[in-house]
């Protein structure tokens, strides 16, 4: 059997997506800068798919809206602009998660190295961090504050409204990487009061390379690609046409089937949560309640995820470590670090996302092969021989 359980990983195209990407090869493939009308045409459909994205995303305005590659830069465009006209107003310091996503983080760790002083946000136990955290850390010299609205590793939500209302308060920009968030639980810019935001449709069925930079009105942008006036002289580059109409459609269908496909996600991921706990020595890591419908991500102490991983990959299972970033690095998760799990047990971890398309029978499948896996892995491991005999002390 194949189960396709890395969707916080990317996703497969809909059937949806692919059409309307193919149809734009076909119709929509002019130069939307070009004033004949092939490119007058084409021009047409990336407002019209704009004005779409801005109303499924609660924006006042399609002027709100920023095309580009994906999530990594919809990120550094965010948090580099904010730290660019915040240092000229003197302002140098930026509040952050120690769980981000590495395009926050290294974009962070960048700015760190040019005199910005960063703080990053303990995760509680539960992986959430709190609004009074937030509230605490804001100084005078905040330039911005920014938050994961899911995180990609464990799945757990943040109270990204409450967040947001602390900042709004305190007159700081808030910027949400919402990549994990959007199409899979309710997002709007207005209500959760935030200034920047970040998807990327690869994460919702949608083509891969393409993504949104939400940029409320008067929110002051830099650039990170110079060249022609795209994107109102914030974004050069001829924009890609089929992938953003593609986005467009892609998102409107899973906001329209939202609840439906949560419905039929949660019973399943439920089960993998219970049964996965079974296993002797498991951790399920992230609150079981506060979390995005799809993700589970266990710890099984005694074992190496990497070799959990390939043994599961040729039961037809495919799942990660952690993030498809860092997995191929020996490191242990910085997420799960940041939940202040110590190194040996990090390493053991799974991540299994599924989607809409996953069966019941997909379920019993990971659910009668990984305990075996990993009781498996354990009988050939000298630490857990370790564990066992008593000469180390179990920490799950
Ligand atoms: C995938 C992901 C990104 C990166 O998005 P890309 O479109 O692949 O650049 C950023 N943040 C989070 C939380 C993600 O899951």
């Amino acid at each position: 059997m194949f189960v396709y359980a890395d969707n916080a990983a990317t996703t497969k195209m809909s059937a949806t997506a692919q059409k309307v990407f193919i149809e734009a090869m076909e119709r929509a493939w002019g130069n939307p800068s070009s004033l004949h009308s092939t490119g007058q045409q084409a021009k047409e459909a990336l407002e019209e798919a704009r004005a779409r994205i801005a109303s499924l995303l609660g924006a006042d305005s399609p002027r709100e809206i920023y095309f580009t590659s994906g999530g990594s830069e919809s990120d550094n465009q965010a948090i580099c602009s904010a730290a660019f006209y915040g240092a000229k107003k003197g302002k140098r310091h930026i509040v952050s998660t120690a769980f981000e996503h590495h395009a926050v983080l290294h974009t962070l760790m960048r700015l760190e190295k040019e005199g910005f002083e960063i703080t990053l946000l303990d995760v509680h136990e539960n992986g959430i961090v709190t609004a009074q955290q937030v509230r605490e850390a804001i100084r005078p010299d905040t330039a911005l504050v920014t938050v994961m609205y899911a995180n990609n590793e464990i799945g757990t939500v943040q109270p990204i409204r409450e967040i947001g209302a602390v900042c709004r308060e305190a007159g700081v920009l808030f910027h949400t990487d919402a990549v994990q968030a959007v199409c899979h639980i309710p997002v709007n810019v207005k209500e959760d009061n935030v200034d920047m935001l970040s998807l990327s449709a690869h994460k919702f069925h949608g083509p891969k390379g393409v993504g949104v930079l939400y940029a409320k009105r008067g929110t002051l942008l830099t650039n990170l690609i110079e060249g022609g006036a795209q994107e109102r002289g914030k974004r050069a580059g001829t924009e890609n046409l089929p992938a953003i109409l593609s986005m467009a459609a892609v998102m409107e269908e899973e906001l329209g089937g939202m609840d439906s496909a949560a419905a039929a996600i949660l019973p399943k991921r439920d089960r993998l949560i219970d049964g996965l706990s079974a296993i002797p020595h498991s951790r399920l890591n992230g609150d079981r309640v506060s979390r995005v419908p799809g993700t589970v991500n266990f710890c099984f102490e005694g074992i190496e995820g990497e070799s959990l991983l390939l043994m599961l990959d040729e039961e037809g299972i495919q799942a990660s470590s952690g993030s498809a970033c860092t997995s191929g690095s020996l490191d242990p998760s910085h997420v799960l670090l940041a939940l202040g799990l110590p190194h040996e047990v990090a390493h053991g971890s799974l991540r299994l996302s599924i989607s809409e398309d996953t069966t019941d029978e997909q379920i019993d499948h990971i659910l009668r092969v990984v305990p075996e896996v990993v009781a498996f892995l354990r009988n050939i491991s000298p630490v857990w021989e370790a564990l066992e005999t008593g000469a180390r002390p179990h920490l799950l």
